[in-house]
């Protein structure tokens, strides 16, 4: 029996409200609870602003706590959620917004009300399950996808190893540990659909809860005897004459072996090298110096003269957090980020809202398809270019320009003590161009301080005692922090694939990484790449969503390996090509494909090699399962009588 909180109308009050009562239909079976006076109008610039009086939501609030104390007390859920029409007007009314049609299946899949999902892998008949055990696959990499991975294969009871080049598991939460390193999509959409934490202690958590979340998942599905930690897969070479891969591994000792898998996944991330700045005299500094992403917790910042390279996501978070403790920091400033407000991205999430997520059933489903709809496809149409749009390079859409201006004036208003600077962080390209950051104020707090200063003046050179900018001026620093990101299109970096013939994957790329569905390469059977090429997401969501879908779409594979007895598939080149046609075409409809903006996610030949460019329910219908028609499909040879 749950001790129900004599004071459950206040309780209620952090909890989301369109989510609450959208989760009181199926606890009370009643559809009245989605009526129009209480349906949220979200505030754009701060989404907890759900445009509803006060008074209205307490009596909401109130109707709700009387169903919650009933069902609490025994009073059976109503509708355990099975009806469509109800469902989609739920998601019309926790949206804000109608639903339009076509997305109906895919969000009943994200929702999954009834526990169940097209992500669980299928593998029921005995004769698969007998296939399924004689494969053996290698997966690359132990952090949030490789885990993934993990977790999928032994549900479909097909063998695996996870080799990870780092002593524990968490990938991107294992090596980032720079000063306020945290997640920047909410914690309740970034965990896996499948493992929901009513206890996440942050909306947005920092690095240490998240590696926590991953150690503990490793540890639920017993994954880490499969795991071999400090070792290095150095090379994958496709055996031609046996069909399988034949990985060289160097272990802690320096030693190498050969392993051998009928399929690789690759589960690398796409940033995982830091990038070090092609700037004269790099590495030339007499100080510590270090890239944010192999933060030096030796060196102590305290009362030093510091200065910052780079003013992405990372700087973002960690200059802010050193500001105050150092004497004198200097932010060097190629572009401004834009910053988008939420107010609450520091804030912990309320006990009384942990209290709701455990014991209001349906809440959590609710609360996280809320999230998941109102920042990713819903956030869409903001950045889209019109391609009419002539109205400078600052946007791409009418909408697109709106938002900025709106976005400017948030800035305005930070601007109080150095407005000087406002001209200074207001970018020159459109929202949506690179991956936004989340604003709570704390960036431009920083960079008002009396010890920070803002340079964007061109860095000439580095020099053994700091930094040489275009116009002269010798700027002197006791440590340098290189916040330059990630060899990001280098794609599969330090890793050596051997395909068929013994064709080798860079060479085939020419620095131009290219994939099928961002997974699979002409030449390379059996090969499956995970956040590979142009499956990034610059505004819309969480990349767990991706790794979702291609893991499902890879296990999908090893069925389809399984069940026909076919020993390799590739897929075809036509099929191959005419995806990345598409691909191409659809990019420069979005603002990160405009001409004006210059990015990591293009590459040296100015291709947009690291984003998605369509809806995220396009990757989902993408992904359900691999079309053998797009595949060349190579039968085992019949035994010689
Ligand atoms: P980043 O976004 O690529 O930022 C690199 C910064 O360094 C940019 O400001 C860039 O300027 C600057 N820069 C690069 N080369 C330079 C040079 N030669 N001279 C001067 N400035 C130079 O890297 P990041 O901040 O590490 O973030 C990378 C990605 O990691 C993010 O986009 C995000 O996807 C992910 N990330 C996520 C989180 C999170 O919140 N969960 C945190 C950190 C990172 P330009 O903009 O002009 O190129």
């Amino acid at each position: 029996m749950v001790d129900v909180p004599a004071n459950l109308e206040e309780v209620l009050k952090d909890a989301h409200l369109p989510a609450l009562l959208t989760a009181m239909v199926h606890m009370t079976g009643d559809t009245s609870w989605l009526r129009p006076e209480w349906a949220p109008v979200y505030n754009p610039l701060d989404r907890t602003d759900i445009g509803i009086p006060p008074e209205v939501q307490d009596q909401a609030r109130k109707a709700a706590a009387e169903a919650i104390r009933a069902h609490l007390g025994g009073k059976p859920l109503q509708m355990p959620g099975t009806d469509t029409p109800t469902l989609r007007r739920q998601m019309d009314f926790v949206s804000g917004a109608p639903i339009p049609e076509e997305y109906v299946d895919f969000l009943l899949d994200e929702l999954t009300l009834s526990g169940k999902s097209t992500k669980d892998p299928q593998f029921d008949q005995p004769q698969l399950q007998a296939a399924a055990r004689k494969l053996k696959v290698l997966v690359i990499g132990a952090g949030m996808t490789g885990l993934l991975a993990g977790i999928r294969l032994s549900q479909a009871g097909v063998p695996f190893e996870i080799v990870d080049k780092n002593a524990d598991v968490g990938g991107t939460w294992f090596e980032n540990t720079y000063p306020g390193c945290r997640v920047d999509n909410s914690n309740h959409m970034y965990s896996y659909s499948f493992e929901p934490n009513h206890a996440w202690p942050q909306h947005f958590s920092p690095q240490p809860v998240l590696l926590q979340y991953f150690q503990g998942i490793a540890k639920k599905y017993d994954l880490r005897r499969h795991i071999r930690f400090e070792t290095l897969v150095e090379v994958v070479a496709w055996d031609d004459a046996r069909s399988v891969w034949r990985a060289t591994l160097k272990g802690p000792d320096g030693k190498t072996e050969v392993i051998e898998a009928n399929a690789v996944i690759t589960a690398v991330g796409q940033l995982n090298r830091p990038r070090m700045p092609d700037i004269e005299g790099v590495g030339t500094f007499e100080g510590p110096a270090f890239h944010s992403a192999e933060w030096r917790h030796d060196v102590d910042l305290k009362g030093k003269r510091v200065g910052v390279i780079g003013t992405g996501a990372s700087a973002y978070q960690f200059v802010p957090e050193i500001a105050a403790d150092v004497a004198q920091l200097t932010v060097f400033q190629r572009s401004p980020p834009w910053g988008l407000p939420v107010p609450h991205y520091h804030d912990n999430v309320p006990d009384n809202m942990k209290w709701v997520l455990e014991h209001v059933p349906y809440f959590d489903k609710w609360y996280r398809f809320y999230l998941f709809w109102s920042t990713t496809e819903g956030f869409l149409p903001m950045v889209k270019s019109d391609p009419t749009w002539n109205g400078g390079p600052g946007a791409v859409s009418p909408e697109n320009a709106m938002f900025r201006e709106q976005v400017i004036e948030s800035y305005r208003a930070q601007m109080t003590v150095r407005p000087e600077l406002l001209d200074k962080v207001i970018p020159n390209y459109p929202i949506g161009g690179k991956r936004a950051v989340l604003d709570n104020g704390v960036w431009l707090a920083a960079l008002q301080r009396d010890n920070v200063e803002l340079v964007t003046e061109k860095i000439a050179k580095i020099t053994p005692k700091g930094i040489v900018t275009a116009d002269g001026v010798e700027h002197e620093y006791d440590v340098l922090i290189y916040s330059t990101g990630f060899q990001a299109s280098n794609f599969l970096a330090y890793l050596k694939v051997k395909g068929r013939g013994g064709r080798d994957l860079h060479e085939t790329w020419g620095g131009d990484a290219k994939a099928y569905l961002g997974m699979t390469v002409p030449g390379f059977p059996n090969f499956f790449i995970t956040y590979g090429p142009n499956t990034n997401i610059v505004v819309n969501g969480s990349i767990i969503f991706f790794s979702e879908c291609s893991i499902r779409y890879i296990v999908g594979s090893l069925k389809l390996l399984a069940e026909t007895g076919v020993r390799a598939m590739e897929p075809k080149q036509a099929v191959h090509d005419d995806f990345n046609r598409r691909v191409d075409e659809a990019n420069a409809g979005w603002a990160w494909g405009s001409p004006h903006v210059s990015s990591w996610y293009k590459n040296s030949f100015g291709r947009v090699s690291q984003n998605w460019p369509f809806g995220l329910i396009d990757y989902w219908r993408a992904t359900l399962a691999p079309n053998p028609d797009d595949f060349v499909l190579e039968k085992a040879p019949e035994p010689v009588a």
